[in-house]
């Protein structure tokens, strides 16, 4: 849709997919789209071309998949980053993955500090940062560092992608831009 490449895989398959990519250390960047970032994208050629590099282009939003319809090319089903992420910080607890989370604010990283222990007490949690850092390099050396499984980037869009796009070779694992999600894991 407008030159951004959808999967087309039903949120179990992309799951069962992304699962197999972390127990192999296989470099992975996803992108979950809204129909607000395909417009950015379709407006910013930089953009576009790092949701094209990205590995994965979900689509996140009813607007998308209304849009492939119209279109007369369908997507299965609505894959948003909120669900995708639980679904792996579910599995990576039950499977002992490291995880390490940069974004949002101070205040609801140290929430998420207090309560993810307990939510996925499997999980091994490696980094917590909020997102309103300067020195990006010293996060991206930290996250080179700890080799997470899993890095969940909730800096919204388009900071997070640029943010991935550049710093996704340091760690063989899953790196996806989660926009509002630890917000809305933080309740
Ligand atoms: N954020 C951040 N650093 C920034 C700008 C934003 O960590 O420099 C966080 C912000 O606190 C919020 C998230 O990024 O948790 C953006 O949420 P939003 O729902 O706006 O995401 P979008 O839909 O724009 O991707």
């Amino acid at each position: 849709m407008l030159n951004v490449p959808f999967i087309k895989a039903s949120r179990a398959q992309f799951l069962s997919t992304l699962q197999a990519r972390i127990d192999h250390q296989q470099n992975t960047f996803v992108v979950t789209a809204n129909p607000e970032i395909v417009m950015y994208a379709h407006q910013h050629a930089d953009y576009l071309r790092l949701l094209q590099h990205a590995d994965f282009v979900t689509p996140d939003g009813v607007g998308i998949l209304d849009g492939a319809k119209i279109l007369g090319d369908p997507l299965p089903e609505r894959i948003t980053g909120f669900d995708t992420m639980t679904a792996l910080l579910t599995w990576g607890s039950d499977h002992h993955k490291a995880a390490y989370f940069v974004g949002a604010k101070p205040e609801v990283i140290d929430f998420l500090r207090d309560i993810l222990p307990s939510h996925y007490p499997g999980l091994n949690i490696v980094g917590l940062r909020d997102g309103y850092f300067t020195d990006e390099q010293a996060v991206a050396d930290d996250i080179a560092a700890k080799q997470p499984d899993m890095v969940f980037a909730a800096l919204g869009f388009p900071k997070q992608e640029h943010f991935i796009a550049i710093h996704r070779q340091a760690v063989n694992g899953l790196w996806m831009g989660v926009g509002g999600s630890f917000d809305a894991l933080a309740g």
